[in-house]
């Protein structure tokens, strides 16, 4: 049985819907689905979420939001009209309205887009609707329950066929509770798991992951197969397609996550294994990605090596101060601790005093604007020379490099550049390793 996944701009129109069922006729053993809210259907339109979320922050200030919920009223009232669906949900929205204006929860709020366009995505398909209240499970600290939610979808989805809504879940209470934004890939991830599914198929509006993103480098190749470990790196570093906690639930199992394009369904797509079969004359690098605004505080101490406690100190500062470190490369007696400026924004005084008092360094600089970029490809373990192509390259474009990190793993190579230099580096770094000449 394969888990399917419809993301927003799938469930956008009547128009998308019919797409949808027509790729869930194609192959009898689509016999899960999980969507989201309606997204955009043009460039200038607003997504469902985006939304409940908006008329959630003017109903809690009492401004209004009867308008906003009217418009979202009627995105399902066209989807509901253009599918002819027997159905009416019209009552049951102006419940939720009715809801909303007696202070429902920002969380329960946003889950509806998701509720609604399951419901009509069951009514239009035939299948039965299974709320994600129901077998998604938060326990009382509102954190995602792994085991009753594994428990609750076994005995819940038996035979066929099935709409669950993705992106949230509830506490045993029925609180509603809601993944992070993206989350209904994640929702589709874990049943996936639970179900242990023959594959896990994400439709969405792009062909699957490109070695680098399109919009800094042209026409960039399509990626066929990437590791679990490949690309959790290149969606940690900022390739967008996959919520970076959806891989994790498939993964447990070896679950196959097949990233496909509702818009053109006969494209292969990205297939995401756990070993991808490589042959020696496949690219050496897999992908490039990378994320900008960063910072680096660089901290020197003569003999700092000697002092056995220093990096606990300097990284509890960090720690106390709740800003996660990304990188912290270092040499002999000096260590540069890399995090995201949006992090680290206003604490940074606080930061170097605290430093100060528990490392007594000898000097503390701090150098925002950098970028990091990753450059990706299970292939380029165990061979001589890739560094020198990434450095080589870099130095053609007049790049100067400000960090570089790479796991022993030699899975990636992680350099850090100024973010004036991000577009250019990329570009050289990608030309360098897939542009033939
Ligand atoms: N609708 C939610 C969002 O826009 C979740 C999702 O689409 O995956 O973030």
């Amino acid at each position: 049985m394969k888990i399917t996944k419809f993301g927003g701009s799938s469930c956008a129109n009547a128009a998308q819907f019919k797409k949808v069922k027509s790729i869930i006729s194609a192959d009898n053993e689509r016999q899960v689905v999980v969507v989201s809210a309606p997204g955009k259907r043009f460039a200038e339109d607003h997504k469902i979420t985006d939304m409940l979320y908006l008329c959630h922050q003017l109903m809690e200030i009492s401004l209004g939001g009867e308008e906003v919920f009217a418009s979202i009223k009627e995105r399902f009232m066209d989807i509901q009209h253009g599918l002819h669906l027997k159905i009416d949900l019209e009552p049951e929205l102006d419940q939720v309205e009715q809801k909303l204006k007696t202070g429902a929860s920002r969380d329960y709020t946003a889950s509806r887009g998701e509720y609604f366009s399951a419901k009509l995505m069951a009514a239009y398909l035939g299948y039965e609707f299974i709320d994600a209240a129901e077998i998604i499970r938060f326990d009382q600290r509102g954190k995602y329950d792994e085991k009753a939610t594994r428990d609750l979808v076994k005995e819940r989805i038996k035979d066929c066929c099935f709409v669950v809504p993705g992106f949230y879940g509830a506490q045993e209470d029925g609180n509603i509770i809601t993944f992070s934004r993206g989350g209904s890939d994640i929702t589709g991830s874990i049943l996936a798991s639970a179900l242990a599914a023959e594959k896990y198929e994400n439709w969405t509006d792009v062909s699957g992951f490109l070695a680098a993103d399109p919009s800094i480098v042209e026409d960039p190749i399509p990626l066929n197969t990437v590791t679990y470990d490949e690309l959790r790196e290149l969606s940690y570093m900022g390739a967008p397609v996959l919520h970076q906690e959806a891989i994790f639930p498939a993964r447990q199992r070896g679950i196959p996550i097949h990233i496909l394009n509702t818009n053109a369904p006969e494209d292969y797509g990205t297939l995401i294994l756990p070993k991808a079969k490589r042959n020696s004359d496949d690219h050496i690098v897999t992908g490039i990605a990378g994320l900008k605004d960063f910072m680096i505080i660089d901290v020197e101490k003569y003999r700092m090596t000697e002092d056995v406690s220093f990096y606990r100190k300097l990284c509890s500062v960090f720690e106390a101060n709740d800003i996660p470190i990304h990188h912290m490369p270092s040499s002999i007696d000096t260590i540069s601790v890399i995090v995201r400026e949006e992090s680290i924004k206003g604490k940074e005084r606080k930061i170097l005093e605290e430093i100060d008092i528990y490392c007594s360094p000898d000097v503390i600089e701090i150098t925002p604007g950098l970028s990091i970029l990753a450059v990706v490809g299970e292939n380029m373990a165990f061979r001589s020379g890739v560094s020198a192509r990434v450095f080589g390259a870099l130095a053609d474009s007049d790049v100067n490099i400000r960090m570089i990190s790479q796991g022993s793993s030699e899975l990636n190579i992680i350099v850090g550049i100024a973010n004036t230099d991000f577009e250019r580096s990329i570009r050289a770094i990608y030309d360098e390793f897939f542009k033939v000449s």
